[in-house]
């Protein structure tokens, strides 16, 4: 089994390389993001709860996102998972250690994806993702080929995050360098670290990627 952490600031592209794991090594995405929207998106309690907290870009509380996780690590057995936008504070990155412990899992790479604000800033502005198969593009960078449509899967449900905004990237930006920054370090001393250029083409920070998993 394989398990692995996709680490960076927002816009890094993390999400975008999950998916491209998902489909050329078959293993799981758990993007906390991706399942805290669902919950706002489905008017659960807890949507409810976590709506304005996304909105402004703070964090969600350790205890919500641990628990998320945790159920899905708790369901059927499969390859591997790709942690992306989780950890992002120290106990949770603790949190996580003893889950897979528990399970008799080990954390195989943590793969920081390094990137200058000048590009998030660029990168989340431009950003939409298709609301029915969650490719993702942007508007100079990746447009879709017919303007409208999904060129994965034909939908017109494009769509913006609410929280990509200036204000709020602003917010997210500061809650990745005071509270997710240190787990470079954590997982640095731990031993599993590896950095690549998330600056470089889609296609060749996938090798990058490629070149840890394979190393
Ligand atoms: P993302 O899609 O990863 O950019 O996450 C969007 C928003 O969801 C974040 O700005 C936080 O408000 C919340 N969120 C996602 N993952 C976490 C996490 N691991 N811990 C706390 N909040 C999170």
């Amino acid at each position: 089994m394989t398990n692995i952490i996709l680490l960076g600031p927002p816009g890094a592209g993390k999400g975008t390389q999950a998916r491209r794991l998902v489909e050329e090594r078959g293993l799981v995405q758990l993007s906390t993001g991706d399942m805290l929207r669902e919950a706002k998106d489905s008017g659960t309690e807890m949507g409810k709860i976590v709506a304005d907290v996304m909105a402004r870009g703070d964090l969600v509380t350790d205890e919500i996102v641990i628990g998320l996780i945790e159920e899905k690590l708790d369901g059927e057995k499969v390859g591997g998972f790709i942690f992306d936008g989780f950890p992002r504070t120290l106990a949770q990155a603790d949190a996580l250690g003893a889950l897979l412990a528990r399970k008799g899992e080990t954390l195989d790479a943590v793969i920081e994806m390094r990137v200058d604000d000048a590009a998030l800033v660029d990168r989340i502005s431009g950003r939409f993702t298709c609301g029915a198969c969650g490719e993702v593009y942007h508007d100079t960078t990746k447009p879709t080929k017919i303007e409208g449509t999904c060129d994965e899967c034909g939908s017109t449900d494009l769509k913006r995050r609410a929280d990509d905004n200036a204000e709020s990237l602003r917010q997210r930006l500061m809650e990745y360098y005071k509270k997710t920054s240190p787990l470079i370090g954590y997982y640095y001393h731990a031993g599993n670290l590896a950095t690549v250029d998330g600056l470089a083409a889609i296609d060749d920070v996938a090798k990058s990627v490629a070149a840890v998993l394979d190393r």
